[in-house]
């Protein structure tokens, strides 16, 4: 998928979880927080394609993805689309989020650190109905789909998912929200 269909899909199971599963209450700082990390969660598979969208964004992101390739083992969608790379990335990210002194992502830890595994898996979740599939159990080669036979799967940016599969997770993301509100009058 492409990354605006990942921004989408995270801020959809982000949602999800905050909205009507946890029915959190929503402080200004805490949404801030829990949307970067979803993004961060979203975005950060995709850091193991040297010439991918998210790169193009960041200055200099051509050089710096050159360097970070190589820890990304083999390339596009391996590790980083694992079982095995969502732990390795959410350790990282629990490192990053110890270091930073903001005092309400200290009292929000868990919930943060859940926001971002939810971006991490709803961009793994995403990539089983493409082509590729994902390697979930990465280093074992086997790349799994939805559905299994490859042909009926989605083509990375071709009109299905950007007339169809986008279009429909905004409106469930704009669904859910409204939702989430009249719920909460
Ligand atoms: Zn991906």
């Amino acid at each position: 998928m492409t990354y605006k269909t990942h921004l989408s899909t995270g801020l959809l199971f982000s949602s999800v979880v905050f909205l009507l599963i946890y029915k959190i209450e929503l402080a200004p700082a805490l949404v801030f927080l829990l949307i970067i990390s979803t993004v961060l969660g979203s975005s950060a598979p995709d850091l193991d394609t040297p010439t991918g969208e998210l790169w193009d964004k960041i200055p200099g992101g051509s050089l710096i993805s050159r360097i970070v390739n190589p820890v990304f083992i083999g390339g596009h969608r391996h590790l980083s689309h694992s079982f095995i790379g969502l732990g390795i990335f959410t350790g990282l990210f629990y490192l990053l989020l110890k270091v930073i002194p903001y005092e309400p992502a200290a009292h929000n830890f868990g919930l943060i650190i859940l926001a971002y595994i939810t971006g991490h898996l709803s961009h793994i979740f995403a990539d089983l109905f493409t082509e590729a599939g994902v390697p979930l159990l990465f280093p074992l080669g086997y790349h799994f789909g939805i559905p299994p036979v490859e042909k009926m799967r989605i083509k990375t940016g071709r009109w299905f998912e950007n007339l169809i599969v986008y279009p429909a997770v905004n409106l469930v993301l704009i669904l859910v929200i409204y939702m989430y509100i009249k719920g909460a009058k």
